[in-house]
């Protein structure tokens, strides 16, 4: 499903360059869960943004599904995006002034899903992560366990192939973080493709496969 070879990217800082990628490969099959481990700074939210057609690299190349992804116009990025990926970030992003219900039906506002049918598929996606109950509530009405699973059913109301999830866990407790790794685990077992970066082992070894970052390689 990815498969990247000898991928570099640097950043620009202050009229000098920064390589944070120094050849990196990596193949993740179809229906994996993997996770993504490196320090802070070790280039883990570059890599994922790289596999999320986020962001562009300098060299290498990145194959998704047989496909070279490789100088996209932003179009052409949205609509691979939209395809094949949901995202799922540390700080949930949910839009504070839509509920529960609406923040994980604005994928489909943006694919011009009418409401009634929108909002519907929501509820179905609101029910899978177990929180039909809270639908008409807004986000700073739910705990962080709470919105981090709103977030999850947004990503999936698109049906993606596969997840990439930004440090899920980061702004959870233990307890809740389990409660969200084992949801991620029941997506993977339907056969979605999920990567997971985290800097914490116990969540790295609730996955299939640990990919370690160091120093722009990987070990
Ligand atoms: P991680 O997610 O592992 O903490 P990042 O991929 O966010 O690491 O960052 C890797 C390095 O690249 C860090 O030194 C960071 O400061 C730098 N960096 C990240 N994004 C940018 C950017 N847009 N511009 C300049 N430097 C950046
Ligand atoms: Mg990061």
């Amino acid at each position: 499903m990815i498969k990247l070879q000898s991928i570099e990217k640097s950043y620009s800082v202050g009229g000098n360059s920064l390589k944070v990628l120094k050849g990196i490969n990596v193949d993740i099959e179809k229906g994996e869960m993997v996770s993504i481990m490196g320090s802070s700074g070790s280039g883990k939210s570059t890599l994922l943004n790289i596999l999320g057609i986020l962001d562009d690299y300098d060299a290498g190349s990145y194959h998704l599904n047989g496909q070279l992804i490789q100088h996209m116009n932003e179009t052409q990025a949205a609509k691979l995006r939209n395809q094949f990926i949901g995202f799922v970030f540390q700080s949930f992003n949910l839009i504070s002034f839509k509920n529960a219900m609406e923040n994980v039906a604005l994928p489909l506002y943006y694919q011009k899903v009418p409401r009634k049918k929108r909002n519907s598929l929501a509820m179905e996606y609101l029910e899978m992560v177990g929180l039909s109950a809270w639908a008409n509530h807004m986000p700073n009405e739910l705990s962080g366990g709470q919105k981090q699973r709103v977030a999850i059913a947004r990503a999936l109301i698109s049906q993606p192939k596969m997840i990439l999830a930004d440090e899920p866990t980061g702004a959870l407790d233990t307890q809740t973080s389990y409660e969200v790794m084992s949801l991620l685990k029941d997506i993977n077992s339907k056969g979605i493709t999920v990567v997971i970066v985290t800097h914490e082992h116990d969540i790295a070894e609730m996955t299939q496969r640990t990919i370690r970052l160091k120093d722009g390689l990987i070990v």
